[in-house]
């Protein structure tokens, strides 16, 4: 049954829109609904909602939103599965993985209901004779998050939760391609006491986002996606000076040493290539082997590894991967499998074509892995964002740094080996903001902070943890001295 997702503005959801654009269900490749697009007039009326909350929600005390916030987090909780099961729909990827990313979310809200704590500022009596000096974090006001397709629950949970604690007011736009999870969100928001207009949805594409960022009432923009878009917003949001923290692509390298156990490498390496399809900002896209002999043994592992990779529904039980996003994000990853091969790349596993027996017009992809990659091609240089493995041949562990360093992207990377010293002096040098040493797929616990390097940000800050209080805060410093009443 075809279904139209709304805005939610001033907690209502919001059916007006000229504009509308199609969601599709990537297991059978059918047109499943649409989402609303929402205006310039849409979008004031979000903004306007958010502007007017906020001369209240500010003024609540952080105990009062820590209380909100522990009922948000206990309602998440339990319908954990169910907004797991919206993700999978709409995005593809299979429940168990939903669910882990809806958990990601949840923990970052786990967080928020310490902000008492981590709203305390700093005083100093006594800076000079009878003279105090003290710190305030204070909110910022209207804040917005625009977000990708592939973490439908799990970014916005990782901005809106962290801004409301801090004392903002929200406006979320999240993927058109994937939106109904979002919007199951600040329901359970509402449920939770979050009063109207604190948080509120705007759906749509380049209008909506174009309005948000220009609106001269919003104070902060949190960007997750592409980084041609993610450089766009920057550019703009500074423009019209708000603060903004903008997270872009990536290319993710792993090194493997000679002295690495190969078989965890491999178990891992096709976990993190291949899971969720590949659309993982933190996905590994790049193996760097060093020596020949560690590679040949590396992909003999890994090619047994990816025959058992079961490719089907996310809905099913067996599945270890779904289908890719769109058609369209389809035919762009498959269109890198010709491009690697025409630049001269071994492809040596190729499951471009691959698609269930029970669902051919799914947007079904199989793994693919290439050898012999080299630093000049374009399969190496730009994301693919699908199931698509590089795997590049190093003499040794400094060549190997060195093409990391001096790849454009730096989000996330990890290395494999036994070396203690190699390990350390790889999480010392590498310029990259994330660093698994022995782990795959290092993204950081909800309390410390996300957040990568290079031309994958644009801004200083990073996501959740210490680095949000930050973002979602400004700093104000009182400096006081009383003087004794005269008494008349
Ligand atoms: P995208 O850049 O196409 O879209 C992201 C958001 O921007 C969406 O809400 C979209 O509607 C909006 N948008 C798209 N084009 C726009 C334009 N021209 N002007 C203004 N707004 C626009 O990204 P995506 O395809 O949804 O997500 C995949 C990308 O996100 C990958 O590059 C991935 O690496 C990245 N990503 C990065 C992180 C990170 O933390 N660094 C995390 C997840 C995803």
């Amino acid at each position: 049954m075809s279904y139209e997702v709304p805005h939610f503005i001033q907690g209502k959801k919001i059916s007006a829109s000229n504009r509308k654009l199609e969601i599709y269900d990537p297991v059978q490749g059918k047109l499943a609904g649409h989402v609303l697009v929402a205006d310039r007039q849409i979008v004031q009326q979000a903004i306007l909602a958010a502007k007017q909350a906020f001369k209240t929600w500010s003024l609540t005390t952080p105990s009062q939103r820590t209380k909100i916030l522990f009922r948000f987090k206990a309602l998440l909780d339990k319908n954990i599965e169910a907004l797991a099961k919206l993700v999978t729909q709409e995005h593809g990827k299979t429940l168990a993985e939903a669910i882990g990313s809806v958990q990601r979310g949840i923990d970052v809200v786990d967080f928020t209901c310490g902000i008492t704590h981590h709203l305390k500022g700093v005083f100093t009596d006594h800076v000079a004779t009878g003279i105090d000096c003290y710190s305030l974090h204070q909110p910022l006001g209207v804040c917005i998050g625009i977000t990708p397709f592939n973490f439908p629950a799990m970014i916005p949970l990782w901005m809106f939760p962290m801004a409301l604690a801090c004392g903002n007011t929200f406006v979320l736009k999240p993927s058109e391609k994937d939106p109904s999870c979002s919007l199951r969100l600040v329901e359970l928001a509402q449920e939770a006491g979050v009063p109207d207009g604190v948080v509120n949805i705007v759906h749509g594409d380049k209008e909506t986002v174009d309005a948000l960022l220009i609106h001269p009432d919003v104070n902060a923009i949190s960007f997750v996606g592409s980084s041609t878009v993610a450089e766009y917003v920057y550019k703009t949001g500074m423009t019209h000076h708000k603060r903004v923290q903008a997270f872009g692509g990536a290319k993710n390298h792993c090194i493997v040493m000679p002295d690495a156990d190969l078989d965890q490498a491999a178990e891992q390496l096709v976990a993190a290539a291949y899971g969720s399809a590949g659309e993982r900002c933190m996905a590994i896209s790049v193996v760097v082997a060093v020596s020949d002999e560690t590679a040949d043994k590396l992909i003999a592992n890994m090619k047994i590894k990816i025959t058992h990779l079961k490719i089907g529904s996310g809905f099913s039980a067996d599945s270890d991967v779904g289908p890719l996003v769109t058609q369209a994000h389809l035919e762009r990853v498959q269109s890198y499998i010709a491009l690697g091969k025409e630049e001269g790349a071994k492809l040596i596993v190729d499951g471009s074509q691959y698609k269930p027996k029970e669902f051919t017009n799914g947007f079904f992809m199989g793994a693919c892995l290439f050898d012999h990659v080299q630093p000049h091609m374009r399969i190496y240089k730009e994301e693919i964002f699908g199931p698509v493995l590089c795997i590049v041949r190093v003499a040794n562990f400094d060549d190997g740094l060195k093409l990391i360093n001096e790849h454009e992207y730096g989000n996330g990377t990890a290395i494999f080996t036994r070396d203690g010293y190699i390990a350390r002096t790889f999480a010392d040098q590498v310029q990259v903001g994330m660093v698994g040493i022995n782990l795959p797929v290092p993204v950081p616990v909800a309390y410390h902070s996300f957040g990568g390097w290079k031309r994958s940000i644009f801004s200083d800050i990073g996501m959740y943890g210490s680095e949000a209080i930050r973002f979602y805060t400004k700093l104000k410093t009182v400096t006081q001295r009383w003087m004794p009443r005269i008494s008349s």
